[in-house]
């Protein structure tokens, strides 16, 4: 399965890619964690893009494709990955074609999670993230017993400086002027599946995956019709 998940930021992207990664047994590929990682590791790449980060704008796509080919290079992702993140705009979309075409593989299948905006807002600007352990706790849906300290490691809790509701806002304007246009793109090719994302996360996860298979599914007996029709020529 090679599969992208798009969605506002705030969707619960990260949460469900975990969960559905885990359930096909390919590796979640996220962008924004591969930078995270380099913004904590303090290297080059990560200080280049800290300053686009905090102020909730796109890395530069030369950058984020260069990195995402090398990772989709990688031995674990031969057999199948789940993008989250990436691609963010129809650039990079295309882009995401040709690293496959050069790997000899193609996307099965773009997932789309559905929220609304205000919903987004609600869920990231009452986002914490404990600075110990880095559990994220949320202060109306799952907030701690003693307020900013962390119920699992008694660790301070502390807000990404991208989940402040101005740059939330920015997010979400970045959001619907570059990367909303994916939905249009790949729902063109036939390749979109569209998922409610309101709810229980177990509910989500559980409608994602049905839809997953379900797509897959009507996708490998258009190729066996195919394939028959082929045979019968
Ligand atoms: P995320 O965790 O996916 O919300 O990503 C956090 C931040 O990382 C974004 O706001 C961007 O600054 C950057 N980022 C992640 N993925 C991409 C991408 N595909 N293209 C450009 N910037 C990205």
């Amino acid at each position: 399965m090679r599969l992208v998940l798009v969605g506002p930021p705030g969707a619960g992207k990260g949460t469900q890619a975990e969960f559905i990664a885990e359930r096909f047994g390919i590796p979640k590929i996220s962008t924004g964690d591969i930078f995270r990682a380099n913004v904590s590791g303090g290297t080059e790449l990560g200080k280049l893009a800290k300053q686009y980060m905090d102020a909730g704008d796109l890395v530069p796509d030369k950058v984020t494709i260069a990195m995402v080919r090398d990772r989709l290079g990688e031995p674990d992702a031969s057999a199948g990955f789940l993008l989250d993140g990436f691609p963010r705009n129809v650039a990079q979309a295309y882009e995401l074609d040709s690293i496959l075409g050069d790997l000899g593989s193609i996307l099965d299948v773009v997932l789309e999670l559905e929220v609304d905006s205000e919903e987004v807002v609600r869920r990231l600007s009452g986002r914490r993230t404990c600075r110990k352990c880095g559990h994220i706790w949320h202060i109306e849906y799952d907030p701690t017993k003693a307020q900013n300290i962390c119920d699992k490691c008694g660790g301070e809790l502390f807000q990404r400086d991208d989940d402040k509701a101005e740059t939330v806002r920015h997010r979400l304007d970045v959001y619907a002027e570059q990367t909303s246009p994916l939905i249009e793109f790949y729902s063109g090719r036939g390749q979109l599946v569209v998922v409610d994302a309101i709810g229980p996360v177990e509910d989500v996860t559980e409608r994602a995956i049905n839809a997953l298979v379900e797509a897959t599914d009507a996708a490998e007996a258009a190729l066996a019709v195919e394939a028959a029709q082929d045979s019968a020529s």
